[in-house]
């Protein structure tokens, strides 16, 4: 089986300032790093490091070769990533000693993937693998309808949260994933909590408190394991990619959200996206 993820591709730039400069203020960064970001390549990271077969669905402009090899790096399929005349999405993101930030995100090509460039990759999907997709790229919708009608798993990670995106690819899903803060987000713009929703499986991070699973035959919770977080950025995408990879192995449900908690405990101990998501072994080594 394999994993179909239409995704964003980021270039986060990192600055190190002494405060957040205020309107009007020019301010010198103290360091700055460049990141591989997006919440699309950290699925398709994890995903590839719980030893998924991952194709990633997507574009970057001429400056994002060195993005597309760092996911070649991660073991991710990276034939259906175009190279298109946008520039490839960026994110200035400026933090301060406190280690509060403020972001400029510019979408770029992520918003620019060809038809051509999904409809060519899904003519290479089998019935049985899994799309997946989040809230950072067009073509979700068609994306989604397209894989319903090949018989794929189609999952949504709803983020950064839209409720009228939410409601218009709902028809399709069969797996939805939410934090608790979006979940209450829905709630509030349709009426319906987790368990009401048409989709089989609905799965809510709850920080950590971990995780509830809203499934065909009543609800289930998942404890996050006790650890001291340094950095929980990309928490939530290293959980998404390991519950998705361990279902497209055939492991079921419980068992796949308990590797994704201890997949995203390992996550939130270390500083960084995708370049430190954790790899099957170091999982499978945490006795957290
Ligand atoms: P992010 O946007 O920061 O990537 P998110 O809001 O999408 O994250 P969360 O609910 O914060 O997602 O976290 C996803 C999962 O990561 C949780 O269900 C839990 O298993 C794990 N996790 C998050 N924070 C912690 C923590 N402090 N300790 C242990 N596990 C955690």
């Amino acid at each position: 089986m394999a994993i179909w993820n239409l995704g964003s591709i980021n270039a986060d730039f990192v600055y190190s300032v002494p405060h957040i400069p205020a309107p009007g203020e020019t301010l010198a960064s103290t360091d700055r790093k460049v990141f591989l970001g997006g919440k699309g390549a950290n699925m398709s990271v994890a995903a590839a490091r719980a030893a998924a077969r991952v194709n990633h669905i997507g574009a970057v402009g001429h400056d994002g070769r060195w993005a597309v090899d760092r996911l070649l790096e991660y073991g991710v399929d990276t034939t259906h990533i175009e190279q298109i005349d946008v520039e490839t999405a960026q994110a200035i993101i400026a933090v301060d000693a406190q280690g509060e930030n403020s972001i400029i995100l510019h979408q770029g090509a992520n918003v620019a993937i060809p038809q051509h460039t999904l409809e060519q990759a899904l003519t290479r999907a089998k019935t049985g693998d899994t799309f997946v997709f989040q809230n950072e790229t067009n073509l979700q919708q068609e994306g989604a309808k397209l894989a319903r009608e090949m018989g794929l798993t189609v999952a949504y990670a709803a983020a950064p949260f839209d409720a009228a995106a939410v409601q218009t690819v709902l028809p399709h899903l069969d797996f939805l994933i939410l934090n608790e803060v979006e979940a209450d987000q829905l709630k509030s713009a349709s009426g319906q909590g987790p368990a009401d929703l048409p989709v089989k499986d609905v799965i809510v991070t709850l920080g950590s408190d971990g995780a509830t699973w809203f499934g065909p035959d009543g609800k289930a919770h998942i404890p996050a394991h006790k650890v001291t977080p340094v950095d929980t950025t990309g928490a939530g995408d290293t959980f998404t990619g390991y519950v998705l990879a361990c279902l497209d192995r055939g492991q079921p449900m419980l068992q796949a959200l308990q590797t994704a908690s201890k997949a995203a405990a390992l996550m939130v101990m270390r500083h960084g996206t995708a370049d430190v998501i954790p790899d099957l072994k170091d999982v499978q080594d945490f006795s957290g």
